[in-house]
């Protein structure tokens, strides 16, 4: 068990000013995982101070200094990748398998990613008798989720220090354990003290105090809409930059000229990825009235297979949910939907058979889902597909906007051009088509309340820089 006690300030393992553990449970077996401190605003006014003295000399270190932190990072945490991957799948119940591509994986490639954008990124133009130089915003609060814990943190914190910021990460209470092995990562890797901080505890109490404190000049949030709410109207008493990763109701439409076998397996595994704990999820499966019948038996047999099991079994696709209390949010979800009067295809409140223990929901399937329908509108988070169908195209791209959402999206077709006209009118920051692959170096963010930031690549490094302009 990781029993972590001290936080990491100023380039030390600091004894918290907060009392009181963070008990970590692993929602498959429901025993304790590990535990970290419960911090305190104090804790936050020592790792600003610690975050504000340090600026000055690392926002003046070269690119190729950093970079070559980076580098070190990136083998390092290449090197604990299987510990990362297993640990991950401990506090949040990813299945190994996915676990050590996704969780341990993906942080280690966008790190080298950072790595080598800063060999070639300009930090100044020119513009006529202008100089216009990218500086640093200065220290930074990476407030962060369970659901994608470390790589929703390295996303911020190889941007920001790739950019010259200093900064305090706030990791999610539910999976914060993975956090202490990148603040030890770092450590080893002997970046100068103060640079990179980390502070746990509960959102309402170190969370608030980093959004409201006045020396931290951006806040970099991902989460639920109503927390990143909160978060810039306490960001809005010192004008601090604040970008905001929230969450998504995102839909697939599949057209009639799509490969509908293809196109319904790849909206069920994004839809049921990570239990549906993505924010990117395809969770509306927008299908043709024509063709309801026979898309809807297609995803009935593809989700039927998704059986919930053991996360460090090798072939177990789903896991459980991450807590108690998530799971009982999805199954009251559930709940709504059969109210509604949805069709339910498969799965269902009852819990899976054979697993006395953990948080696990029944893959669920419901059929012919109206815009009207809570379950078509809010972000369950759970592996609940809802499959809506359409009239015609201008129907498929009036339901896939009718959302206050808009972070991803897909469209099926074997026409290219039908398909990109159809992705250039959806209303979200994201758009793949026929599975177009994830790109590590294109902006990831929101549209509407998805947010107003974007991740990832030159997109997610200029988020941490201001822009000045000399002229002579
Ligand atoms: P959450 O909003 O409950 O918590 C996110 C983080 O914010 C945690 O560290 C939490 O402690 C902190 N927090 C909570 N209340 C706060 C407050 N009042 N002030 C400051 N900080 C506060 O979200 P979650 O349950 O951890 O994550 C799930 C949500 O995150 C989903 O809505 C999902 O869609 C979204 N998400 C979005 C993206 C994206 O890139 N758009 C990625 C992953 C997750």
């Amino acid at each position: 068990m990781k029993d972590y006690k001290r936080l990491y300030i100023n380039g030390q393992w600091q004894i918290p000013q907060g009392a009181g553990q963070i008990v970590v449970v692993n929602p498959a077996t429901e025993g304790v995982v590990g535990r970290v401190p419960q911090g305190a605003a104090a804790d936050i006014d020592q790792a600003v101070d610690a975050a504000r003295s340090a600026l000055p000399s690392w926002s003046a270190t070269s690119p190729q200094i950093r970079s070559g932190y980076l580098k070190q990072l990136h083998q390092e945490l290449v090197a604990r990748a299987p510990e990362i991957a297993a640990l991950i799948s401990d506090e949040l119940g990813m299945p190994i398998k996915l676990s050590q591509r996704i969780q341990a994986g993906l942080p280690a490639l966008v790190t080298n990613s950072y790595a080598e954008l800063l060999e070639t990124y300009d930090f100044s133009e020119r513009i006529a008798n202008s100089l216009v130089v990218k500086e640093p915003i200065g220290v930074v609060a990476a407030i962060t989720p369970w659901n994608y814990p470390l790589h929703q943190l390295m996303i911020k914190v190889a941007a920001a220090l790739a950019a010259g910021c200093t900064l305090i990460a706030k990791p999610s209470e539910l999976a914060p354990l993975n956090a202490f092995v990148l603040a030890e990562i770092i450590d080893s890797c002997g970046l100068p003290p103060g640079v990179f901080n980390l502070v746990s505890g509960y959102g309402e109490v170190v969370g608030e105090a980093l959004a409201a404190h006045p020396q931290v000049d951006m806040v970099s949030f991902t989460g639920s809409t109503q927390a990143g709410r909160r978060v810039s109207r306490l960001a809005a008493e010192s004008i601090k930059r604040v970008a905001l990763e929230l969450g998504g109701k995102s839909a697939a439409v599949i057209l009639d000229d799509a490969n509908l076998e293809t196109a319904v397996k790849a909206t069920v595994n994004s839809c049921f990825l990570n239990s549906g704990q993505t924010c990117s999820a395809h969770t509306r499966m927008l299908v043709p009235e024509s063709l309801y019948e026979h898309c809807a038996r297609l995803t009935v047999e593809i989700a039927a297979k998704f059986q919930p099991g053991s996360p460090h079994d090798m072939t177990t696709r789903l896991g459980p949910l991450v807590s108690a209390e998530q799971r009982d949010r999805v199954v009251n979800y559930i709940r709504q939907g059969i109210a509604a009067g949805a069709d339910l295809l498969l799965g269902g409140e009852e819990s899976p058979p054979g697993l006395p223990l953990g948080f696990y929901v029944q893959p669920t399937v419901f059929g012919r889902v109206t815009a009207d329908m809570v379950i078509a509108r809010e972000e369950i988070f759970g592996p609940v597909l809802c499959i809506m169908p359409y009239k015609d195209e201008e129907d498929a791209i009036r339901i896939a906007n009718d959302s206050v959402y808009g972070l991803a999206g897909g469209v099926w077709s074997e026409n290219p051009e039908r398909a990109e006209r159809i992705a250039r009118r959806m209303q979200t920051g994201q758009v793949d088509i026929n599975g177009g692959r994830f790109n590590l170096k294109a902006p990831f963010g929101g549209y509407k309340q998805s947010g107003n930031g974007r991740e990832l690549g030159s997109y997610g490094l200029e988020e941490f820089l201001q822009i000045k302009s000399i002229q002579f």
